[in-house]
């Protein structure tokens, strides 16, 4: 039995196999006016089922609020500030959506015939240019669909590279604070991982590296700005010792918001990056929906790039297959192509001086927090931030308060929590990105909201301790819905459950 009074009844949803009514239909048909066919007889035993155990049997309008009430429990960067270090939840403009929907793009197919797709092979050549500006760097493939993929794509190039040197080297260089995806995609390439530890001020120290640069290492993976938000301010150098020693270097550009119109990875001397369309490019992601990890190399690399490539013919655009050093395809057709047009029309809609502001933003709104926060949580570093501040639990953990507590009350105040615990290298990292779309009155009151929370944590930890409180489930085992995760709802279990 179902019972509404206790809570509201959004919050009182339970699972629609919970709401089910034997013999309720969610649709109505007129009476059949033909012979009823049997659809064993007509499709085959193999491909009819004949009963889904526990299947829900509601009715059309009960799906409907079910799943909208469901809805309203999701945190949306609608609904307020995201501030997920790393992950630059920012607002996405509308118009790139309207944009993307026009007609002849959205149902463009990939098989159409060249001549029928000249304004789609126009969109791909012309954001391929602009992110090489952006960049600085020679030529861009769009085909990964994801950072991650990006990086896989970028470091495969790097190897082809350097087997055409005559070997491609055993191991790949990747500072402490580097993304989780760095080392797991250089070993899916193949290659062992180093791991270089960052100095004091949050940076790569070039002695530590020099050391480590041997005749076996490939290429460094290094983030810019790295994962502590600070900028790497040797990288010129950096660059130039794994050069010295005919080695690569691989940037991950997924924190390029905080570069984008003021500085360029191609004139500091990158050989290779990927950036986050996603990201920095504003398209709508968090859900695990369609990303791009597009990648720009350097002259040297672009041999190796992803075929096929655009090329232009007299009489328009041409796709080349003939890429003979290609590390071949990495993606079906031209890679996330939605994603594209949006990132364009983001780029376009801002041109030079317009994207340049949106970085000056970004670093400004990431300042402004670190400032109001600095008196009430630890910086993790002194150095200046970029796009995100990154603290440390230190103060609040002496009242046996960890960064996932703060992180678990923050939604009690209305906002998305922080990055928890990364990056590894800050013990108890509270990681927070604010992104140049948010105002000063949004700032205000997430700033407000962490130092009510400081001082709970001064005057009543528990209060802290045990929340969230506000939500309809108050702490979950992470630990056991990670390992063990139960992704099916089963009658048996369930009911085996309430009898416990
Ligand atoms: C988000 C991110 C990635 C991975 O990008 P995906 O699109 O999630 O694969 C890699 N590196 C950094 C620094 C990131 O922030």
């Amino acid at each position: 039995m179902i019972n509404k009074v206790s809570k509201h009844i959004v919050q009182n949803e339970p699972l629609i196999f919970e709401r089910t009514s034997p013999g309720k239909r969610g649709y109505q048909l007129p009476e059949l006016d033909v012979p009823p066919v049997d659809p064993v007889q007509a499709l085959g035993a193999k491909n009819v089922r004949s009963e889904i155990e526990d299947f829900p049997e509601v009715s059309e309008f009960e799906v409907l609020r079910h799943f909208s009430r469901l809805s309203t429990w999701n945190y949306a960067i609608d609904l307020g500030l995201y501030p997920l270090g790393s992950c630059t939840m920012k607002y996405n403009p509308r118009v790139n959506e309207v944009v993307a929907r026009t007609e002849g793009l959205a149902w463009a197919h990939p098989y159409q015939p060249e001549h029928l797709s000249q304004g789609a092979m126009q969109v791909i050549a012309a954001l391929e240019h602009a992110l090489g500006e952006i960049t600085g760097m020679d030529a861009v493939t769009l085909q990964p669909a994801a950072g991650a993929h990006g990086e896989f794509t970028g470091i495969l190039m790097i190897r082809a590279l350097l087997e055409s040197r005559g070997g491609a080297r055993s191991k790949i260089l990747v500072p402490d604070s580097a993304h989780g995806t760095n080392p797991a995609t250089a070993m899916m390439v193949g290659y062992s991982v180093e791991n270089i530890k960052s100095n004091d001020r949050g940076v790569v120290d070039l002695e530590v590296l020099a050391r480590a640069v041997t005749d076996d290492v490939a290429a460094l993976m290094i983030t810019n700005p790295n994962t502590v938000g600070v900028f790497e301010e040797n990288i010129r150098k950096i660059c130039g010792i794994l050069h010295d020693k005919g080695a690569l270097v691989y940037m991950d550009g997924a924190n390029m918001n905080a570069l984008v119109g003021v500085a360029r990875p191609g004139d500091f001397g990158v050989d290779v990056m990927h950036l986050n369309l996603h990201k920095t490019f504003s398209t709508p992601h968090g859900g695990g929906g369609p990303g791009a990890g597009a990648v720009a190399v350097a002259q040297v690399l672009t041999p190796f790039l992803p075929g096929p490539r655009l090329r232009r013919a007299a009489n328009g655009w041409t796709w080349n297959y003939d890429c003979p050093q290609s590390i071949g395809r990495v993606r079906a057709f031209y890679g996330n192509f939605g994603v594209l047009i949006r990132a364009l029309a983001y780029i376009l809609a801002h041109g030079g001086n317009g994207l340049r502001q949106a970085t000056l933003d970004a670093l400004l709104n990431a300042n402004y927090l670190r400032t109001l926060l600095e008196p009430h949580y630890q910086i993790a570093y002194e150095a200046p931030s970029m796009h995100e501040c990154v603290f440390s639990d230190d103060r609040q953990a002496k009242k046996g308060v960890r960064t996932g507590d703060i992180a678990k009350r923050l939604i009690d105040y209305g906002f998305h929590p922080y990055t928890v615990s990364f990056p590894l290298i800050v013990r108890g990292a509270l990681m927070i990105e604010p992104t140049e779309t948010e105002s000063k009155l949004e700032l205000d009151q997430f700033a407000g909201a962490m130092i009510s929370i400081a001082k709970e944590v001064e005057d009543n930890p528990e209060l802290v301790l045990k929340a969230p409180h506000s939500t309809r489930t108050p702490r979950v085992d992470e630990v056991t819905a990670a390992r063990k995760p139960v992704v099916r709802w089963r009658p048996a279990a369930a009911a085996s459950q309430a009898a416990d």
